[in-house]
């Protein structure tokens, strides 16, 4: 890897990424600021490319709208004409949704790779005699997450497709931002990992991509691997991160049942570095469309390996999330006398974590569903749907909220993000998640 390291020269064609979403979005403005390389954003939906093509972005990232702006018209492109973008770029990122499958084998569990084989077959159809191409052939992205394995498959849709003497080199670049911070993550990524074939192609393809990245990305944090592994880390990355939430709110309900403080627990045992402080905030659960998914994508591998008990030990961090999401909605029933029936609920906030509009499979949407089928009237409010409302919910006028409220007033704090002690000292019966129980008195339960 090294000589061809050394003697290549860096990427300065083209860049196309098929898929204008949360992840191809924002990556694909990062790589046209950071790189200056002309990069088009393609899309079948044409509603979305409008929406980039606008003031008001289809998606809310802190810092995003500054990128854009910097960048679009310049080097940065969004367009419907996939193929157009697909013809003129030697380097095509993938960023398509992959979503859990709902029909068939792996149903509820395995990736739906639909729109992945859309996008490589779009990709085929485009390379015609005199596409762009780098030293012979073009790269093909995975930025999407899928299974292991996916890129083989992908290079075989795509060889068999395609005029003869055209080659194809499928590369895993996984994309490990987190939505809310993906402008920071971007920017100073902790790591770029890049999988590829181990052939002298396969490392010039990922050599090239390496030096898109090298442009922003210290070279020691580019790092490089096989495509099986760097498929896996994406799913095993969140797999990890989503069992430290199952395990942090699992311990919640104990402490609410002993009397102890989670967020006391939580500080106790981050500050051992073995364990760290980040992703130990208990919650109503997580959200988001990658954690559920790329559990239930490594269940179904590690099912169809016949790794059951493996399988069964990921799939408990799932469980454990949805018991989580039930037992807040039962907490408001049970703290409000065992009955919402048209009593006045107002939830604030609704997309599945802070700094982001996102609401796919956010816990509110159970917590909401409890109390609707429990016959309450939910009015629901989140900063995020405009972005001139933005507020905290933190520095709300508690005092004159408290005044207009039905006695007595219950707040249930499902992040933990409220002082307590002062709404208390207000008149409020507030009771957070992992906290000693405050309302038993009230319940009587
Ligand atoms: P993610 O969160 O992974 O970015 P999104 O669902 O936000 O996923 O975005 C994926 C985008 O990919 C959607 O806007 C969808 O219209 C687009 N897409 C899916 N299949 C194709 C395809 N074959 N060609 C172009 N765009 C596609």
């Amino acid at each position: 890897m090294r000589e061809v390291e050394e003697n290549q020269p860096p990427y300065t064609g083209k860049i196309c990424c098929i898929g204008a979403g949360y992840v191809g979005g924002p990556t694909m403005a990062m790589v046209a600021l950071k790189t200056g390389l002309t990069v088009t954003v393609v899309d079948l939906n044409k509603q979305r490319i409008d929406a980039w093509n606008s003031d008001r972005l289809p998606i809310y990232e802190p810092g995003l709208e500054e990128v854009v702006k910097q960048t679009r018209g310049k080097n940065l492109f969004f367009s419907t004409d996939v193929e157009a973008a697909v013809r003129d770029a030697a380097i095509i990122f993938v960023s398509v949704n992959t979503p859990t499958k709902e029909y068939g084998f792996g149903k509820g569990r395995a990736a739906d790779l639909t729109y992945w084989e859309g996008a490589a077959r779009s990709i085929s159809k485009a390379t015609v005699p005199g596409s762009a191409l780098f030293q012979g052939f073009k790269i093909v992205v995975e930025k999407s997450t899928v299974p292991v394995s996916t890129a083989d498959a992908m290079t075989c849709v795509l060889q068999e497709n395609c005029p003869a003497g055209v080659h194809f080199q499928v590369l895993s670049n996984p994309e490990f931002l987190a939505e809310g911070t993906a402008i920071a993550d971007l920017t100073q990524p902790d790591r770029v990992l890049i999988g590829g074939s181990m052939s002298k192609e396969g490392i010039m393809a990922i050599e090239a991509l390496a030096s898109v990245y090298a442009h922003w990305v210290p070279r020691e944090r580019i790092v490089k691997s096989n495509v099986w592994s760097a498929e896996l880390s994406k799913l095993v990355a969140n797999a990890f991160l989503a069992q430290r939430i199952s395990s942090v709110n699992a311990l919640s309900e104990l402490c609410e049942a002993t009397g102890a403080d989670i967020d006391h627990v939580a500080s106790a045992i981050g500050s051992d570095p073995g364990i760290g402080p980040k992703f130990l905030k208990c919650g109503p659960g997580f959200g988001g469309s990658c954690f559920q998914k790329d559990i239930l994508n490594l269940v179904y591998l590690c099912q169809s390996a016949g790794l059951t008990d493996v399988a069964e030990y990921w799939l408990q961090v799932i469980r454990m999330n949805d018991h989580q999401k039930r037992r807040f909605g039962k907490l408001i029933v049970d703290t409000m006398f065992n009955t919402i029936n048209d009593k006045k609920i107002a939830v604030l906030g609704f997309a599945f974590k802070a700094d982001t509009g996102d609401t796919r499979e956010s816990p509110a949407i159970d917590i909401c569903g409890t109390m609707l089928n429990e016959n309450a009237k939910v009015t629901v409010f989140d900063p995020e749907v405009t972005e001139d409302q933005v507020l905290q919910f933190r520095d709300l006028d508690y005092r004159r909220i408290f005044d207009t409220m039905c006695k007595p007033a219950f707040i249930f704090d499902g992040r933990n993000i409220l002082d307590h002690d002062q709404l208390q000292s207000i008149g409020f019966r507030i009771q957070g998640l992992g906290k000693p129980k405050t309302l038993e008195i009230v319940s009587g339960s």
